[in-house]
């Protein structure tokens, strides 16, 4: 292809989407591969859920719906946030779009200007800093390393701030790090914010469900509720229904915000999938019970990983209390050489040898914007994740 717009040459592919791709081509190609790369349950999505989405098929539930998202949908969000939040929205303040992902980017596509800034704490989710480019503006990364928990402190965040700041992204718990934030940890970030009114919060909350330790989630506008009125809590079924591939997410915040959603939404991909909307209503409505199961199960691979990565001399992994993902550091690893002749210069060369020599794929730390790191999703059997970590103990032994 000869030419290609200015814009695209601004972003990189997603790395998260690279490595599952790569993984699923070596186990294809018969390699003996384990992939830890995607941020997706290995858990089927609960069964009165796809009867759901089953029911809607044989109903002929099938046809157009409103651009954003079908009356019930909406007042099962609005419900939902009531209900887990304590906050209150009205349908016309509520967006759902095909995934967490589309509602991000609509957001930033509604919103900036050439020149305007987006804080992103570092390590972040891949997609944060390529779809603000996307969207034209400029990422503003500011640090948030294992020194403080992977947690934004207050005046890394004022420091961060400028006359040009438009949004700060805010994901609690974190993906790559699994990371939540404390009521009184976000309640010193959100006094900071208070200051600034001209900066805009962009919650992904997508993680809320899945804590463990007794962590309790909170959310930017629940804790400083004078936030409210600048404040897009965005969330999704994706992760704690094990409803990765239905593609539905959806954010509640200030109606004309939603409305230039719904515009840029109209004129691109219309509706998300009818049938997954009726799912993600009973999803949200129905039954919750299965989510303290699967967290007892999550909690068990984690506490599996974190041990077995620890017994490695060179890496330093802590304990999450959500999400799915540990994101240890392996800075004593860096310039040693493999038992197959790699240099593990950096931590993108660790987790390219790590798969070559044996078949573990991983997400290396340079793509969340914090080296020399390397993200494991324990979204997987206990059996996969022990064959994996026994693999990286192997290899690690052999550096030299
Ligand atoms: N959010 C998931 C991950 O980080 C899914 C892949 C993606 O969309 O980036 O692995």
């Amino acid at each position: 292809m000869s030419r290609l717009s200015a814009t695209l040459s601004r972003v990189k592919p997603s790395p998260t989407i690279a490595v599952t791709t790569k993984a699923q081509e070596l186990k294809a190609a018969g390699r003996d591969v384990i992939g830890l790369g995607a941020g997706e349950p290995d858990f089927p999505t609960p069964a009165h859920i796809r009867a759901a989405g089953i029911r809607a098929i044989e109903e002929g539930k099938t046809k157009y719906t409103a651009v954003d998202g079908i009356p019930e949908l909406k007042a099962a969000i609005c419900a939902k946030f009531k209900r887990d939040n304590g906050l209150d929205y009205v349908p016309a303040q509520v967006s759902v779009a095909s995934g967490g992902k589309q509602i991000l980017y609509n957001a930033l596509m509604a919103t900036l200007n050439p020149g305007d800034e987006v804080l992103i704490p570092a390590p972040y989710w891949v997609s944060y800093p390529d779809m603000v480019l996307l969207a034209g503006g400029e990422p503003v990364i500011a640090p948030a390393g294992i020194e403080t928990g992977f947690k934004l402190t207050p005046e890394a965040l004022e420091a961060a701030i400028t006359p040009k700041t438009r949004w700060f992204i805010f994901n609690s718990p974190s993906n790559p790090t699994g990371a939540g934030y404390t009521w009184d940890e976000l309640k010193a970030l959100t006094d900071v914010l208070l200051r600034h009114p001209h900066v805009w919060i962009m919650t992904d909350d997508m993680y809320e469900h899945l804590a463990y330790d007794g962590f309790e989630f909170c959310t930017p506008a629940q804790v400083e509720p004078a936030l409210y009125d600048r404040t897009l809590t965005c969330n999704g079924v994706s992760k704690a229904y094990c409803m990765t591939g239905w593609r539905i997410g959806y954010a509640a915040g200030p109606q004309d915000l939603i409305a230039a959603m719904r515009k840029i939404q109209s004129q691109s991909t219309s509706n998300p999938c009818t049938i997954s909307q009726w799912a993600a209503v009973e999803a949200l409505n129905g039954s919750h019970d299965f989510i303290a199961e699967n967290n007892t199960v999550f909690a068990r691979r984690r506490d599996l990983v974190v041990k077995m990565l620890n017994e490695v001399e060179g890496i330093d992994c802590p304990t999450p209390n959500g999400a799915f993902y540990v994101y240890p550091s392996i800075a004593g690893l860096i310039g040693k050489t493999s038992a197959g002749g790699a240099k593990i210069t950096d931590d993108e060369a660790f987790a390219t040898a790590l798969l070559e020599e044996t078949g573990v794929a991983v997400v290396f730390g340079a793509a969340f914007g914090l080296s020399p790191n390397f993200r494991i999703s324990y979204a997987t059997s206990d059996e996969a994740l022990k064959e994996a970590c026994t693999r990286i103990q192997t290899f690690c032994k052999g550096l030299s």
